[in-house]
């Protein structure tokens, strides 16, 4: 290498050293910019999390209220599902929403099932508490809850939502869109009716007046879980429908009758009240069957029941005994009332016709009485007796009554 080489070589050197440092400097400042870059992301992501972690943890304070509210609302319905009665989970209910709302008044209106089902026309009802500041010193007066007779603003409640099931909320400050305006009760700022549907029918109607609208939801949810509980009692009170009536006739099964006649003897025993016990089979129903069929015979025996029943008082309890065999108690009854009543009640069936699958058809029937205490001291004697004046009317010729001599 001679002198030439190492000039040119030193001036390459000049060229490139700058060069490649300045390809260095770059890709460091590259570097340095993805770096701060990547830095400011995380702290923009790490500034979002903790945000995020903020809402969450509002949520959570959220849902925690939620949930303690979801426990109280559990723990009413647990309450509830112990109530057997309506009246007894509506005084649950109501107790809740004494300590938890302020409303004016909550009413359950019950409606009589097209079948019959066991509820009645009836309303139970409670007033709330409204001052919120007597509410916050503790001075709580005592919660008073009564049933009644459905009013006129019941009546017109019931028929809207009988024709359409739906929910009805009247807010006084939109009062006039709103289609039910009329039904705002005088002096209230607003109202809420939710229907209680079991099955298709429209058995109940929960409504709250003055409840602040802020509060519908909850009280919905609310009303939801009676709903249910509703739907539990009439079921209940159906399968013990099923266990003390017979499927056919409606009377009372003979097991229950002997648990009332207990009751009743009981309590005509401390009160000295007079008990008639009427035994009535009707007559020749073999033959019946015979000539008619036992479908025609079944009817016969179902329209019996109702006849005893349209001709005895509400207190009165009619039973089936056996097949074709029927018993009536007649509490705070003498033998010689009772002597009219069964007399009554033959006539009256030896009049009917039973009218079954194009048949029109008679029968009669024969009674046999016997009454505490002028002629039986215990049940069994009361029962044994009047069986003995039933013989004594079939022998004596059948359709008549016998009162038991003894
Ligand atoms: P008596 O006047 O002496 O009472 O004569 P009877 O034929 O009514 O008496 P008996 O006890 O011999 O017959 C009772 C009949 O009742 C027999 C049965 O065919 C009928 N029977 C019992 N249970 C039922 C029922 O559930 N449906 C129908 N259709 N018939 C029944
Ligand atoms: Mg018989
Ligand atoms: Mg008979």
């Amino acid at each position: 290498m001679n002198y030439l080489h190492i000039i040119a070589l030193m001036l390459l050197a000049s060229i490139l050293v700058p060069l490649v440092f300045s390809k260095i400097k770059g890709s460091f400042k590259e570097y340095r910019n993805g770096l701060t870059g990547a830095y400011l992301s995380d702290e923009r992501r790490f500034n979002e999390f903790v945000s995020e972690e903020a809402s969450i943890y509002d949520a959570h304070l959220k849902f925690n209220e939620k949930l303690a509210e979801q426990a109280s609302l559990y723990e009413i319905v647990k309450e509830m599902s112990k109530g057997l009665k309506f009246f007894d989970i509506f005084k649950m209910l109501s107790e809740y929403l004494y300590m938890t709302f302020l409303f004016k008044k909550a009413r359950l209106i019950l409606i009589k099932g097209e079948d019959e089902t066991s509820s009645i026309n009836m309303v139970i009802e409670t007033t709330g508490l409204q001052d919120s500041t007597l509410k916050a010193k503790g001075i709580i007066p005592k919660l008073e809850i009564a049933t009644r007779p459905l009013c006129e603003h019941d009546n017109k409640i019931s028929n809207i939502l009988r024709d359409e099931i739906r929910r009805i909320q009247i807010v006084k400050s939109k009062w006039e869109q709103n289609p039910y305006a009329e039904l705002l009760p005088e002096n209230c700022q607003t109202f809420m009716a939710i229907p209680i549907v079991i099955g298709d029918q429209l058995m109940g109607i929960l409504a709250i007046e003055d409840l602040p609208a802020s509060d519908y939801e909850k009280f919905s949810i609310l009303a939801s879980q009676f709903a249910l509980e509703m739907r539990r009692i009439v079921l209940y009170e159906k399968v013990e429908e099923m266990a003390i009536t017979d499927g056919l006739t409606k009377a009372f099964a003979k097991r229950h009758m002997m648990e009332r006649l207990g009751e009743e003897f009981e309590r005509s025993r401390r009160h000295n009240y007079d008990l008639s016990f009427l035994m009535i089979d009707i007559d020749h129903f073999k033959k019946y069957n015979d000539t008619y069929g036992h479908l025609v015979g079944d009817v016969v025996l179902k329209d019996i029941v109702y006849i005893l029943k349209q001709n005895t008082r509400e207190v009165d309890l009619v039973g089936r005994f056996g097949g074709e065999e029927f018993c009536v108690i007649l509490p705070e009854t003498g033998r010689d009332e009772a002597h009219l009543v069964a007399e009554r009640i033959r006539e009256i069936v030896q009049k009917y016709r039973f009218k079954a699958y194009d048949e029109s058809t008679e029968v009669t029937i024969s009674i046999g009485i016997a009454s505490f205490p002028s002629n039986a001291g215990e049940i069994e004697e009361l029962i044994e007796n009047s069986d003995q004046a039933l013989y004594a009317a079939k022998n004596a010729g059948r359709n008549r009554v016998c009162v038991y001599a003894g």
